[in-house]
């Protein structure tokens, strides 16, 4: 891998933590470590490994900390982890996970109906955060990533105020943030959303402060949103096999965009993930067996790759990425 090569594009899966935070069904410890080991042999190098939120809130993933310590015995594997506040964090690092992201819901009104907190409240724990990585020796500090959640759109409030987006931004990077992410948590992004809002925040926090999308499938514009956000020079998406979890406001929909999925459309656009596509598959069968009866979404595993389906050695876009 090439740091800033632009043909080079990290899909972070986050399956283990927001698919299965959103399944009734609580898929077993030594399942998810199937699963995570059938996904590092398939070459993924990021996964969102679950969340230090309490174990009361979200029963299907209490046992993060495991999950942590098993996914790290994987070398050159990045283990992220949420966390809802410095308490979570606290439990993140004495894990030892190594990139740490912090929901900031741009709609204070979801902010308050999901994590009971104001934006000042929040941004209290960000600072926090940073304080606790900041003590640290600088080789073991993990990565700290403000999400902008509900940044694409509100159910509660509609559209967020761009003043509003900018401020979050600025205060979370402020706080001690590493980076912002956008995260459409509602899936009311569309591609020009994409693009306007990722010039927006990058205009406040700088473009190198703004490399990863968390994108949706509600409408059916999750890959759309995304060749959006390859125009507009984002590297990281985050995606979930089988886009488990499914959607509650719109049935028939995958919750977060699929991996088997945006790795088929990356590849056959000429962009480099490092994922094995055939051994992704498997990875998904894991997931599959783990969870009788849950329904998994994706084209790609239903209807197979393209006969004789080989890669472009340049990306299609190749032009549009010299300009850029
Ligand atoms: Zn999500």
């Amino acid at each position: 891998m090439v740091a800033g090569d632009a043909r080079q594009i990290l899909v972070s899966e986050v399956g283990p933590r927001d698919g299965l935070q959103s399944i009734a069904a609580t898929m077993s410890t030594a399942a998810k470590k199937r699963w995570i080991d059938a996904l590092v042999a398939a070459g993924v190098s990021e996964i969102e490994v679950g969340s230090f939120a309490p174990a009361k809130l979200l029963p299907q993933l209490a046992d993060t900390a495991e999950i942590v310590r098993h996914a790290r015995l994987h070398p050159g594997l990045t283990v992220a982890v949420l966390v809802p506040n410095r308490r979570g964090a606290e439990d993140a690092l004495a894990s030892g996970a190594h990139k740490l992201t912090l929901p900031l819901s741009v709609s204070e009104t979801h902010s308050l109906a999901n994590l009971r907190r104001t934006h000042a409240q929040v941004l209290d724990e960000a600072r926090a955060i940073a304080g606790l990585i900041a003590e640290m020796p600088a080789a073991e500090r993990p990565h700290f990533e403000g999400s902008l959640s509900t940044v694409f759109g509100c159910t509660l409030e509609g559209p967020i105020a761009d003043d509003v987006i900018r401020r979050c931004a600025a205060e979370l990077m402020a706080a001690g943030a590493d980076e912002v992410g956008l995260s459409d948590t509602s899936g009311y992004a569309t591609p020009g959303e994409v693009r306007r809002l990722v010039a927006l925040v990058r205009a406040v926090v700088g473009d190198a402060a703004v490399q990863g999308l968390h994108l949706h499938n509600t409408r059916g514009l999750g890959l759309a949103n995304v060749v959006a956000g390859l125009d507009a020079g984002i590297t990281t998406f985050d995606a979930s096999q089988g886009g488990l979890g499914g959607c509650p406001f719109a049935p028939g929909a995958s919750g977060n965009i699929v991996t088997e999925d945006l790795v088929f459309m990356l590849q056959a656009m000429g962009y480099e993930t490092g994922i094995d596509l055939t051994a992704l598959l498997r990875a998904r069968d894991v997931v599959g067996e783990a969870l009788p009866g849950e329904q998994l979404f994706g084209f790609v595993a239903e209807a197979g790759l393209p006969k004789g389906f080989a890669a472009p050695a340049q990306p299609v876009f190749a032009a549009e990425l010299e300009k850029a």
